[in-house]
């Protein structure tokens, strides 16, 4: 890494389950267009995964298989510093800092958090409540300017930028680097229900790594304009997400065509899915010749994961000895 780099670059993502089109769409894309300007750290983040997971059988094929799809996607290990989150335990010192200049209100105000209660009535644990705080070290510890991740992160940025405020304040420091949030053009991907982000937790995904026929068959589920019932009644383009999709995966020609098709049903769904699930299958199929390959060597997936642990950790060192310092605690 040289000093010519225009910033420093976090971001995460659970390792609960393959990494999706939202995932790719949302994060990813930008993950892989920063390495090459920036210092970028890209972190598997399996503490964050236990705040919502009940077992932990298939914590590590997760994290390889994580792994495996941001490799395969372009993330290149040369550049960037791929690691687990658990294997710098400097994170959760951090962790226990930042918890000293958090309001309790502002976490349960927080609308992920209200969402997660939601979802998971039986399971809401400190821990979920002390995600954004977890979040904000992860992104602090290695003193990140710029954060890539979709819009439904955009409330945990913020925190992280406050709390930034809040500690450096309160330790009359300037330590902590507040970070800014980079989204994607496509900053929030809708799930095969048409309504709900696209969430691995909410089985709504189109998985990355999914054989073409499984995609076919996901495309085919997915809601379409709810307004058109018959193949002979005219759809709306604007408010379907198998179109917001075409966007991406089609030409500019095939988007025109449905686009005015679509209005008059001179098209219909089946087919307008057909074509999706082959467009889609096309952009993915080298990615998943490519995680094949990766996959051949499972040993060099961990010798990446541990190399980028022993480089993160010499950040993580730096930064604790210095908020050490600044807060006042013994040497
Ligand atoms: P979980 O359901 O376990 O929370 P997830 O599908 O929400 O999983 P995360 O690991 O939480 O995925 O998110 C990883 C990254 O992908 C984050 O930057 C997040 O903002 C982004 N992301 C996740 N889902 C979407 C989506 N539907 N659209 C755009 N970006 C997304
Ligand atoms: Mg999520």
């Amino acid at each position: 890494m040289t000093n010519q780099k225009k910033g420093r670059v976090f971001s995460g993502a659970r390792p609960t389950g393959r990494q999706h089109l939202g995932n790719y769409l949302g994060a990813i894309q930008n993950y892989i267009a920063l390495q090459e300007d920036y210092e970028c750290l890209y972190c598997i983040v399996d503490l964050h995964a236990l705040t919502t997971v009940e077992t932990t059988q298939n914590l590590i094929q997760n994290v390889y298989e994580m792994a495996l799809d941001w490799l395969a996607a372009g993330i290149d290990p040369e550049k960037s510093i791929v690691f687990v989150q658990s294997h710098v335990p400097q994170v959760t010192e951090l962790h226990t800092y930042l918890s000293m200049v958090t309001p309790m209100g502002k976490l349960t105000d927080l609308p992920t958090f209200k969402e997660k209660v939601r979802q998971h009535p039986q399971n809401v644990n400190y821990g979920l409540l002390g995600y954004p705080v977890l979040m904000a070290a992860d992104i602090l510890l290695y003193k990140a300017d710029t954060v890539p991740v979709g819009i439904d992160q955009a409330p945990h940025i913020e925190f992280a930028r406050e709390t930034v405020r809040s500690f450096n304040y309160r330790y009359n420091t300037n330590v902590l680097v507040e970070p800014q949030m980079k989204a994607t053009e496509v900053p929030k991907v809708l799930g095969i229900d048409g309504q709900a982000k696209m969430s691995k937790s909410l089985n709504n995904h189109i998985e990355l790594a999914a054989t073409p026929e499984e995609t076919k068959a996901r495309v085919m589920q997915m809601v379409t304009d709810p307004q058109r019932v018959r193949r002979s009644d005219p759809g709306n383009p604007d408010i379907c997400n198998v179109f917001s999709l075409h966007k991406v995966f089609s030409s500019a020609e095939e988007v025109e065509h449905i686009n005015v098709e679509c209005r008059r049903a001179g098209i219909g769904c089946v087919q307008c899915k057909n074509l999706l699930a082959q467009n889609m299958n096309a952009h993915l199929s080298p990615f998943r010749a490519r995680r094949a390959e990766i996959a051949a060597h499972p040993d060099n997936v961990w010798d990446i994961l541990h190399t980028g642990r022993d480089r993160a950790r010499k950040i993580a060192e730096q930064t604790i000895t210095e908020v050490r310092l600044a807060i006042g605690l013994p040497s």
